[in-house]
C-alpha cells in the first residue's frame, strides 16, 4: 500500500457504514435522527421551524420533539427492529450545538447502551467551537456544518440575526461572527481528525455563484465532503419559507454548480434532505413506523 492508499483505506474504514458520508453505504446502512434539539441561535431567512430544520430535513410534517430519555427509548426500539442501523444523528429541529445539554445527554445514553453505533451531528456552526473537545471525547466522528456564505455581505441577506454570547447581532456584523465561528469550528474539527460534511443551501440570486468561493474556503480547511442542496421555497402544504417569493434552483442549475465545484472535496450527490426525525435508509424513511405513540417511551 502506498501512503495515499493507506490513508484512503483508513478513511474508507470510517465511512463505509455511514449512509451520508459514503454513497455506497446508503444502500445498505440506515441512520436515525432524534429530534431532541428544538432551540436555535440564528435565524435563517429560509427557515420555518414549525416544519423542521432545513439543514437536514424535508419540510411538510412537524417533528415530535423528544427528551433525551424518550430519544434513547426510541433508539433502542429502532435498533431492535432495523438491523441496518449504523448512525444516530442529532440534526435539530433547531441546532444540536446550541441545544447542547440535550444533545450530549442523548449521546451519553446511546453510547452507554449501544457502544458501537456511530454518533453524528448537524449544526449551523455558531456554537460549534465551544463543543469540539466534548464531541471528540464522545467519539463523534462525523459532523455536518451548514455553511451558506464566506462573505458577510452575502450572509446578511441570508441571516437576519444571530444570538451569540447573550447578545443579538444583526446584518453584516452578525453574519461576520457566524462566518468566523464556522471557519474556526471547521478548523478545530479537522485538527482533531473528525470528518466534516459541509451543507450549503443554494439560493438563486443570493449565494448561487458565491458557493464556488465557499467550496474553496472549506477545501482549504480540510472539509471531507461538500453537499449543495437546493433551497426548498415552496413546500407541499403551500406555505412559503421566508425568503419571500424566492424561487428554488432548477435541477440543471444545481447540477451546473455541482459540476463546477467537483474537485478536491468529495461531492455528495445522494442527499435526500431528510427530516430532523428521519429513520431508515436514505430515501426510504420509516419514521411513521416508529412514531412516538407507537412505541413505549417510558424509562
Ligand atoms: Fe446524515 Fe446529517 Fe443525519 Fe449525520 S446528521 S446522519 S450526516 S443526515
Ligand atoms: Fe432554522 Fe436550522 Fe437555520 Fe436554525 S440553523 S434558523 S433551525 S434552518
Amino acid at each position: 500500500l502506498s501512503v495515499t492508499d493507506d490513508k484512503d483505506a483508513r478513511i474508507w474504514e470510517r465511512i463505509k457504514d455511514h449512509p451520508c458520508f459514503s454513497e455506497q453505504a446508503h444502500h445498505y446502512f440506515a441512520r436515525m435522527h432524534v429530534a431532541v434539539a428544538p432551540a436555535c441561535n440564528i435565524q435563517c431567512n429560509y427557515c420555518n421551524r414549525k416544519y423542521d430544520c432545513t439543514n437536514e430535513s424535508r419540510p411538510g410534517v412537524a417533528s415530535v420533539k423528544l427528551t433525551p430519555d424518550q430519544a434513547l427509548r426510541k433508539v433502542l426500539a429502532v435498533a431492535s427492529k432495523v438491523p441496518e442501523l449504523s448512525v444516530i444523528g442529532v440534526a435539530g429541529p433547531g441546532d444540536a450545538c446550541y441545544d447542547w445539554r440535550k444533545t450530549a445527554a442523548t449521546f451519553e445514553g446511546v453510547a452507554r447502551e449501544i457502544p458501537d453505533i456511530k454518533l453524528c451531528i448537524s449544526t449551523n456552526g455558531l456554537a460549534l467551537p465551544d463543543h469540539v473537545d466534548e464531541l471528540a471525547d464522545m467519539n463523534v466522528d462525523h459532523v455536518t456544518i451548514t455553511i451558506n456564505m464566506v462573505d458577510p455581505e452575502v450572509g446578511a441577506k441570508i441571516y437576519p440575526w444571530i444570538l451569540h454570547g447573550h447578545r443579538r447581532y444583526t446584518g453584516i456584523e452578525g453574519a461576520r461572527i457566524l462566518h468566523e465561528r464556522q471557519m474556526l469550528g471547521l478548523e478545530m474539527l479537522t485538527k482533531r481528525g473528525i470528518l466534516t460534511k459541509i451543507n450549503s443551501v443554494m439560493i438563486p440570486g443570493v449565494n448561487d455563484t458565491h458557493l464556488v468561493e465557499v467550496n474553496r474556503w472549506i477545501r482549504d480547511r480540510g472539509a471531507f465532503m461538500h453537499n449543495v442542496v437546493p433551497l426548498i421555497s415552496k413546500p407541499s402544504h403551500g406555505t412559503y419559507y421566508g425568503l419571500t417569493g424566492q424561487r428554488c434552483p432548477e435541477p440543471f442549475e444545481l447540477k451546473a454548480l455541482q459540476d463546477c465545484i467537483d474537485g478536491d472535496v468529495k461531492l455528495m450527490r445522494h442527499c435526500q434532505q431528510c427530516r430532523a426525525d428521519a429513520v431508515g435508509l436514505l430515501g426510504n424513511d420509516r419514521e411513521r413506523e416508529f412514531a412516538l405513540d407507537q412505541i413505549s417511551t417510558k424509562v
